[in-house]
């Protein structure tokens, strides 16, 4: 039953207890134990070998690409990388699963202590713990929709197959539904800014698994808890929980017993539903792979990959408030995607080129420069469902704004405009610029000779103003200023104006 009724007073009686699972493809060109294309979007059953398809006497061989990137993720998220880890068989039957096992990892995974810092509700950050990140394969794909005779048949797509995965484990550390949702707005950050994966939601890249209990509060021992599956957004999976803790904390007050279960979230109805009762390890008859030897991973291959590795993003915000005087919100959106980030990074390296000039030029640019990018090239981006790999400006463009801006050449409202033909047109900042000229008026004379004749047209409200009401000058400004077609540069026309009623 949906739990709208319980009040908040019930609900604080008691403590979510979360831990999320979640499952990232590796953006590896082939797939984890044989040659075939790892690839989205295929014809159904294309990318097919006798490996992935787990045909008798087929035999596994490790693609050490998907080693780097498993290597790469748990060093993103400060794992330890076992020297030996071992893979496992994990025996299960399903229809998609044409070997009756999927190659995993189970008492020796490749990585474990890890940790991703989210921040709080009080500005401050809380540190969750990473369990194991482990290796495996996914399986196929059923079709039960799409199809003439969906209703009597389900297809199968194996492409999917040996698809290289992580599974990444978190401990039962998170304690609301919104430290959930950060937590996995941070991981798929260091995801994407590593590139291990696209984490595309839609197309399976990125799939999260919860286990969420509640238990009174000051009570140590965990309740049962329940895993809610098949949820395919961060904002669903909040709702999902949410729903979820309301549930458990309603079969509580009324004297019942959560269940151990697997629940399914359906997004329509906005609620969950009972799957099957949740499977044991032990269920799964884990045993290690005979085809495949131990992985060894060396310090040198570790120490390899930890050279490569970007700076992540956390590091990158701290960066950027301490060198550029940025604010949070700033550092945040202009780090949340790497992309975003370099982009960002180029602009500021154009400048310091061009001006090898002081620290607080720097320090005024760069503000003036993430101003102009957050507000007009990326509110645009959104606008236009672009991504910043497809923004008609380049960081070029966005310097010859803020360079404009910033000598006042260009007002903000001329900023504006020339970005919203950049973005109609699809041509760069310098391309529109250059063709619009938008100038300003700064000749005093021309301005003088404007403000007279709109003075000497209104005659009652230079009268008003003489006699006492000085807000009358933004009339005579507004007037001026229409008459300039917006051009006239605004302090000496404010200037001017004064000066001429007053005089
Ligand atoms: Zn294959």
């Amino acid at each position: 039953m949906p739990a709208a009724a319980l009040s908040p007073e019930v609900l604080a009686k008691y403590e979510p207890v979360i831990g999320l699972e979640v499952h990232v493809q590796l953006l590896t060109a082939t797939k984890a134990f044989c040659s075939c294309a790892n690839r989205f979007g295929s014809a159904p059953n294309t990318n097919i070998c006798p490996v992935c398809l787990g045909l008798p006497g087929a035999l596994p061989v490790l693609n050490e690409n998907a080693v780097e990137f498993a290597v790469r993720a748990s060093l993103a998220l400060h794992c330890e990388v076992r020297e030996r880890s071992i893979f496992a068989r994990k025996n299960y039957f399903y229809p998609d699963l044409p070997k009756g096992y999927q190659i995993s990892q189970f008492d020796k995974p490749l990585a474990e202590h890890g940790w991703i810092e989210v921040p709080t509700a009080d500005g401050g950050t809380k540190r969750i713990g990473i369990t194991r990140l482990h290796m495996e394969e996914d399986a196929g794909k059923s079709l039960h929709d799409g199809f003439a005779d969906s209703a009597t048949r389900t297809y199968l797509d194996l492409n999917r197959c040996g698809t290289p995965l992580i599974e990444i484990v978190s401990e039962p550390d998170i304690r609301t539904p919104d430290e959930a949702f950060e937590y996995l707005t941070r991981l798929k950050e260091i995801l994407l800014y590593t590139a291990v994966s696209d984490c595309n939601m839609e197309e399976g890249s990125l799939r999260c698994d919860a286990n969420v209990s509640v238990r009174p509060r000051g009570q140590e021992k965990f309740g049962t808890k329940a895993e809610v599956k098949n949820v395919n957004s961060f904002k669903f999976i909040r709702a999902a929980l949410e729903y979820e803790i309301e549930r458990q904390v309603e079969v509580v007050e009324a004297g019942g017993r959560v269940e151990q279960e697997t629940r399914l979230w359906n997004a329509h109805e906005g609620r969950t539903y009972s799957m099957r009762s949740k499977e044991q390890a032990h269920d799964y008859r884990y045993f290690p792979e005979p085809d495949l030897p131990p992985l060894v991973v060396s310090d040198e291959f570790i120490d390899g990959v930890r050279a490569e590795l970007p700076e992540l993003p956390e590091a990158r915000r701290a960066r950027y408030m301490r060198d550029y005087q940025l604010s949070a919100e700033q550092a945040r959106d202009l780090t949340a995607d790497r992309g975003l980030a370099e982009k960002f990074e180029a602009g500021i390296k154009e400048i310091c080129d061009q001006k090898s000039s002081k620290d607080e030029d720097i320090g005024k640019f760069a503000k003036k420069y993430a101003d102009i990018m957050l507000n007009e090239e990326v509110s645009r981006l959104k606008a236009h469902g672009l991504s910043i790999a497809q923004s008609p400006i380049s960081a070029h463009g966005n310097v010859i704004a803020v360079n404009l801006s910033i000598n006042q050449t260009t007002s903000s409202k001329q900023v504006k405009l020339i970005y919203d033909m950049s973005f109609a047109e699809g041509k760069d900042y310098e391309v529109i610029y250059e063709r619009e000229k938008p100038q300003q008026i700064t000749d005093t004379a021309a301005l003088e000779k404007m403000i007279d004749e709109v003075i000497a047209a209104n005659p009652k409200q230079l009268e008003q103003y003489r006699g006492g009401k000085k807000t009358v000058a933004g009339f005579f400004v507004g007037q001026v200023m229409r008459a300039s077609k917006g051009q006239a540069n605004p302090a000496l026309l404010n200037e001017l104006v004064t000066r001429k009623l007053d005089g």
